[in-house]
């Protein structure tokens, strides 16, 4: 199988990894990192141009599957390149990796998009935000409430809130950094997309731990079929070990 593996999250990192020595199989990333951490695979880089840019990539490179492995938050190419894979005849299989579930000491309350949270959260909150660089824009509602918005690059735009500020750097998965972090800067409720999966999943912990509120924005919805939960069910199937 000439392979594209789509790519920007942990897991098709791993996937590289364990894909590595498959002729032909690359991973596509959309650009928005700017120093993305080394892959296993070749990778090219870059949006395609919309979806006759996607089927034209994928004749002109041969290909003959596509695993997604991209964001859970990531509707758009998501559905894109199932319609598209559909159309070319091209085995399509998703990755998506489990959502978060709130446990016992867990103080979530579940909100269906970023507007949504702005409702819940009280005038004087002082927010952090681990939504992403991009979701800012959605949480203008904000007003005057302090508000810190984890990025992994450091932002080339000017501050967008009345008070807080920028916090640079991949999420730690140390527990008890976030719990420094959220201390120092007088955090007392966190945002965060149901992204699910082990990275960043220290801030939730942080989050129980002292007792800080979430507003826990459910993901966009998507197929139900041809999914993989696992890397190493995803990585079988690449392998033609275990076709669906
Ligand atoms: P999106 O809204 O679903 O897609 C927007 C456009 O970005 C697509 O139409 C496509 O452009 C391009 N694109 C997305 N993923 C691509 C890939 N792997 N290779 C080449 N082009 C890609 O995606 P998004 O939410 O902006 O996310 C962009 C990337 O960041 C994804 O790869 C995702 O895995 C990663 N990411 C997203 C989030 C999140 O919260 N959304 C979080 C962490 C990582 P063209 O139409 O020009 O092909």
């Amino acid at each position: 199988m000439a392979l594209l593996i789509l790519g920007g999250t942990a897991e098709a990192r791993e996937l590289a990894l364990a894909l590595q020595h498959v002729p032909g199989a690359r991973v596509s990333l959309a650009g928005a990192t700017r120093h993305p951490r080394r892959l296993a695979l070749p990778v090219r880089q870059g949006g395609f141009g919309g979806a006759d840019g996607f089927a034209a990539y994928l004749r002109c490179e041969g290909i003959t599957g596509v695993l997604d492995a991209t964001h859970p938050f990531a509707a758009q190419i998501t559905a894109r390149s199932r319609a598209v894979c559909d159309e070319l005849g091209i085995a399509y299989r998703q990755l998506l990796r489990p959502a978060w579930a709130s446990g016992a000491g867990d103080c979530w309350h579940h909100v269906a998009d970023a507007a949504s949270a702005v409702d819940i959260l009280p005038g004087q909150a002082r927010v952090f935000l681990a939504t992403g660089r991009q979701s800012v824009d959605g949480f203008s509602g904000l007003g005057a409430r302090a508000v810190f918005v984890r990025v992994i690059d450091p932002p080339e735009m000017p501050f967008p809130f009345a008070s807080g500020g920028y916090v640079t750097g991949l999420p730690p998965a140390d527990i008890s950094e976030e719990i420094a972090l959220f201390k120092r800067l007088g955090v007392t409720w966190l945002v965060t997309k149901n992204s699910g999966g082990a990275q960043g999943q220290a801030k939730l912990h942080a989050a129980r731990q002292i007792g800080i509120p979430v507003a826990m924005i459910a993901r966009p919805p998507g197929a139900t079929d041809r999914l993989f939960a696992r890397v190493s069910d995803a990585r079988d199937w690449a392998l033609g070990d275990a076709p669906i």
